[in-house]
């Protein structure tokens, strides 16, 4: 595996790849765990030449947010990647992404990027879509992948290719659980043994909602909601931020249950803002995530 931290590298290491091989991106900021790898290990199967990244990108935290205390384990990140059978990870500095005379922006707009996650982190979508387009200029992959875990970002970057034509198809994996529900994330690693066991009120609030779906299909979405913060507001230990049922594509509210429609939540739990969803695809089909047996 060639671990590499500058872009003219990068670039030229991508121009040495045959043009005959298909090459697959994922994109992490590090911290790895069995949601990553579970890209990582698709990603290794559908392509030829597999790349990865790891960059806590800071143009995506806001002023107050985690970007000083944001977990990283660089080597053990590496040989997890490299032990999946990786071909190229690319690890470059803040300078050597955002130099000093770094000026332009990729700025999504609309409910997409004001509505949920975007209401509590206003830059965050413009940090994620300027970052994604400038790994996807450098990398220069036909594919990548992103997950579902992140519904919002996934709608965002897949509005930016069809926006921008940009020639790479995006893959958006079902979200990996530890076995009680809780959706892995490396923001997991703040929580203490009470926090860590209230923090799976998320996944259970997540069920009471699709659960409305289930029994009052074409009911107004405020049932399902309010099943939604009941379930939260038994948990003192967790602070609901919104408990919201969006329309999976263009983000805006759903005042009925129908498919598609995705089911949303945000929570604060000790140090830690955690989000999770469900996803009812328009064919009626749930994707609730994978759940590891461990
Ligand atoms: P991050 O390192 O948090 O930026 O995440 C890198 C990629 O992994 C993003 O596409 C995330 O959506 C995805 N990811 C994070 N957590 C999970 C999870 N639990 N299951 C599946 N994918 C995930």
């Amino acid at each position: 595996m060639r671990v590499i931290t500058t872009i003219q590298e990068m670039v030229a290491e991508r121009s040495s790849c045959a043009s005959s091989h298909k090459v697959g991106f994922v994109p992490t900021m590090g911290y790895l765990h069995e949601g990553h790898l579970s890209l990582v290990r698709q990603a290794r199967e559908e392509n030829e030449i597999l790349t990865a990244s790891i960059f806590v990108n800071p143009a995506q935290f806001g002023p107050h947010e985690d970007l000083a205390n944001y977990p990283r384990d660089l080597p053990h990140d590496l040989s997890v990647l490299e032990n999946l059978g990786v071909d190229i990870v690319f690890v470059p500095t803040v300078d050597e992404v955002y130099p000093p005379d770094f000026v332009t922006y990729v700025d999504p707009t609309g409910p997409l990027v004001s509505a949920a996650e975007g209401a509590t982190r206003p830059k965050h979508f413009r940090g994620v879509a300027t970052v994604v387009l400038k790994l996807f200029q450098i990398m220069r992959p036909h594919q990548a992948y992103f997950g579902q875990k992140d519904a919002q970002q996934a709608a965002i970057l897949s509005h930016m290719v069809s926006d921008f034509n940009l020639p790479v198809k995006l893959h958006i994996l079902s979200t990996i659980r530890e076995a009680d529900g809780l959706a892995m994330s490396s923001r997991n690693a703040y929580l203490n043994s009470q926090e860590r066991a209230a923090a799976t009120v998320l996944y259970r609030a997540l069920q009471a909602g699709r659960l409305q779906f289930k029994e009052h299909s074409h009911a107004g979405a405020l049932l399902a909601v309010r099943a939604m913060i009941d379930t939260v507001e038994t948990e003192p230990r967790v602070h609901l931020d919104y408990a919201e049922i969006r329309d999976p594509d263009s983000f805006v509210q759903l005042e009925l249950l129908r498919a598609p429609a995705l089911l949303l939540i945000a929570a604060k739990v000790g140090p830690a803002r955690l989000i999770d969803n469900f996803l009812l695809r328009a064919d009626g089909s749930w994707d609730i995530g994978i759940l590891t047996n461990k």
